[in-house]
């Protein structure tokens, strides 16, 4: 069987996790601060946070702003769940934007349909990496006063009109998850151009406190335990264990590194499928893939025999998945399904394909074959 994602690990990341062993450190420690600075450089955007998630970025993102309970956010229809749990998290409502029916990103006209003052925020999603119309997402805000959570999971990490993807808006989540562009095993990031953000978010991912085990470790050895009060912190909010340890940041620190190879080796796969699906008229690339330009963590396609696809790549010993069951549709959210009919009905013929560092090209080619060999048969 070709596996859909797989993540690519070496002996750096291992290296790496000796180095943490012998310091006898592996909590929240030197190697997750070292993390945060190097992803910061990368992004260009030194107020970096690391958590356990970007499904807890995502939360504590909301979190923030303290919003009013009942206010309402505005999310895509096509995402993974923990973009629109977030909202739920916070005591706020969800209300849907449908995607734009070629690139699949949040519609913006849609996002200036369904706002209404009640909304205080707007999280678009850099689905697959393509990136969303973020400067226009942004421009729209301003002019209401909306916050802008960046999710960007896919993304790995993409540059739009000269800016890294994350931060065009308020604050920008990043996914260290296995299957996405690199990982921590689990991981995620926070950043914002705000210096603020971080600095009130601190002690939400640390059970409330405001100074980690790891920095009072070290003051009281820098003091020689003569400050008696060494050990002492204060909790003056509600926070949660959403900290990143050093064992995963070990993992991250050999994983950017490689980042610009791993990004490179999946354009090039990428560009593999889009060549050989040229000629094929019923079995179409999921959005207008540029990998001159962007960064995927998602290689897809659309077909109206969505199902039989499915099934023959399966009896092929080919790995599918789709990328998303709208929202919209789960029970869950169900009651917040209004006007996204594009999402409702397009995601009926997505399918996501193999895509990975160690893919090779024989594999693509046999995917290929197959998709030729299925347009064939069902069409001629
Ligand atoms: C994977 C993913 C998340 C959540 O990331 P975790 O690190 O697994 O919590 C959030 N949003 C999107 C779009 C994702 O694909």
């Amino acid at each position: 069987m070709i596996r859909l994602f797989k993540p690519y690990l070496g002996t750096e990341e291992l290296q790496n996790i000796q180095d943490a062993f012998q310091r006898g450190w592996i909590g929240l420690g030197p190697k997750v601060t070292e993390f945060e600075e190097k992803w910061g450089k990368l992004i260009n955007c030194p107020n970096t946070m690391a958590l356990n998630s970007a499904t807890a970025a995502l939360h504590l993102a909301v979190t923030n702003y303290n919003f009013p309970r009942g206010k309402k956010i505005l999310v895509p229809a096509i995402t993974f769940v923990a973009t629109a749990s977030t909202v739920l998290y916070n005591q706020l409502e969800p209300i849907f934007v449908d995607v734009d029916p070629v690139t699949l990103q949040m519609d913006v006209k849609d996002l200036e349909r369904k706002y209404t003052p009640d909304c205080v925020a707007v999280i678009p999603v850099h689905f697959t990496g393509y990136p969303s119309e973020i400067d226009a997402i942004v421009d729209f805000a301003g002019l209401h006063d909306l916050k802008v959570i960046e999710d960007c999971a896919h993304t790995g990490v993409g540059i739009y009109k000269g800016k890294r993807l994350g931060t065009w808006g308020d604050i920008g989540c990043y996914s260290f998850e296995e299957k996405k562009c690199m990982t921590t095993g689990d991981g995620g990031m926070i950043c914002s151009k705000d210096p603020g953000v971080v600095t009130n978010l601190r002690p939400y991912r640390w059970v409330g406190i405001d100074k980690d085990t790891w920095r009072r470790a070290k003051k009281s050895q820098e003091s020689m335990n003569l400050d008696a009060m060494h050990w002492h912190y204060e909790i003056s909010v509600l926070g949660y264990k959403y900290n990143m340890n050093d064992l995963a940041a070990s993992i991250g620190l050999a994983q950017l590194t490689k980042l610009d190879y791993m990004n490179q080796a999946r354009g090039s796969h990428i560009d593999r499928y889009l060549e050989g699906m040229k000629d094929l008229k019923h079995i179409k690339p999921l959005v207008p893939y540029d990998t001159k330009r962007d960064i995927y963590h998602i290689f897809g396609v659309r077909c109206e025999k969505r199902d039989e696809l499915i099934i023959f790549l399966t009896s092929k010993g080919i790995s599918t998945g789709v990328h998303y069951y709208p929202l919209t549709l789960q029970p869950l959210f169900k009651k917040y399904n209004v006007g996204c009919e594009t999402a409702n009905s397009l995601w009926r013929t997505f399918i996501t394909l193999p895509m990975f560092v160690e893919l090779q090209d024989g594999e693509i080619d046999y995917i290929l074959e197959a998709l030729h060999e299925f347009e064939k048969v069902n069409w001629s």
